[in-house]
């Protein structure tokens, strides 16, 4: 598929926001990327356009049965001035593999990738400088057809718009309290849960309430079938040290393929820690934690990269790992792919793809 890519610069451009107070995608860029998709006709008229408002008919599909997808990547300002991406092809894959679960049809993920590369260029001004800020990408796809009938829509519409954000933990990496949710669950084998699809957070919200109520900042999401197995944590994948080895639930088709878990995965056998992707029960994790086992727990994912865990608390029995402090394999991990992504550790794995920008301090 070659495409042409129209571009619209906007009339004015919009004020930056102040950099101490990004906070996390209430603030968009000038530019957002388009494309349509029209039965018979593929996907058509790439464009850069100004950041607006969209008009959808009433009856447009993706309100009625939630087909959509989306995908959540980063541009990240090294010190040099050099605008890197992290992995973006990984998300072009799994974007693809999400469409083909809500029956949306493929997308051309280099055109895309290089699609972004232009959104990037034409805002980039708009991609903080203050020390573990970054711009956010959010690329998506919605069903647009006018049609109350329960069946794959005709019409998509791609965008894909960008928020500058914060540092997800304003001092450093600080580890959570999590809860062992035994009532809800997030997804089951066969459904949606290895797609990124709207429907698995609408899904995920009221478990995610009910842990802040009291006062957990996410959930830990065991399986749907017998509620034993341990899946993910909040919208990240988990990782649990024990006893010297690293263990993270296998793909087993309910569990979201992360590109940062896969990332941490192949982190750990090039510094030949044990890791082991296999399943995990909430029974084994507080054996291993009454026995003294449980070294360090965290979740992984591009918002906070690694987000350690300082507590669990399931059912009556509440587990304090590591003195509620982040673990050193979990700041060496941090430190890492943050170095990477920001140009200040060597990229020895090739994860890196580099926007051309002019010059930027
Ligand atoms: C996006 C997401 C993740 C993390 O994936 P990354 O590619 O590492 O950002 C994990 N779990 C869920 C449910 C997600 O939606």
């Amino acid at each position: 598929m070659t495409q042409e890519l129209t571009v619209q610069l906007a009339d004015q451009k919009r004020e930056k926001p102040d950099q101490a107070n990004l906070g996390f995608g209430r603030i968009f860029t000038d530019h957002m990327f388009m494309m349509d998709y029209t039965e018979g006709k593929g996907w058509h008229d790439a464009r850069i356009t100004p950041y607006q408002p969209i008009t959808l008919d009433p009856s447009a599909m993706v309100f009625h049965y939630g087909q959509t997808v989306f995908e959540g990547m980063k541009a990240y300002l090294t010190k040099e001035g050099r605008v890197f991406l992290f992995r973006p092809e990984k998300n072009m894959e799994r974007l693809n593999r999400s469409n083909d679960r809500l029956c949306i049809p493929q997308i051309d993920g280099d055109f895309v990738i290089e699609g972004l590369k232009q959104l990037i260029k034409v805002d980039q001004e708009w991609i903080p400088t203050a020390e573990g800020t970054s711009l956010y990408i959010r690329p998506f796809i919605i069903a647009t057809e006018p049609f109350l009938g329960v069946a794959p829509s005709k019409n998509y519409i791609f965008m894909a718009i960008m928020s500058p954000v914060g540092l997800y933990y304003k001092e450093g990496i600080a580890p959570v309290k999590i809860l062992v949710e035994n009532e809800f669950v997030r997804a089951v084998k066969g459904g949606t849960g290895e797609a990124k699809t709207g429907g698995n957070y609408a899904s995920s919200l009221k478990g995610q309430e009910v842990a802040a109520q009291k006062n957990y900042s996410q959930v830990l999401w065991l399986d749907g079938v017998e509620k034993k197995y341990i899946e993910e944590v909040g919208s990240m994948n988990v990782f649990f040290k024990i006893d010297g080895e690293v263990v993270t639930p296998a793909l087993n088709g309910s569990i979201l393929h992360g590109v940062t878990r896969d990332s941490v995965i192949q982190l750990l056998k090039h510094w030949n820690v044990p890791v082991a992707e296999r399943r995990v029960s909430i029974d084994e994790i507080a054996e291993a934690y009454r026995n003294g086992k449980l070294e360090e727990a965290f979740g992984t994912g591009t918002a906070a990269v690694i987000s350690p865990i300082g507590e669990f608390l399931w059912g009556e029995e509440k587990m304090v790992l590591n003195g509620g402090q982040t673990g050193e394999l979990s700041k060496r991990i941090y430190d890492t792919i943050t170095g990477i992504q920001k140009g200040a550790e060597k990229d020895e794995f090739g994860w890196i793809t580099e926007v051309p920008v002019s010059e930027l301090k």
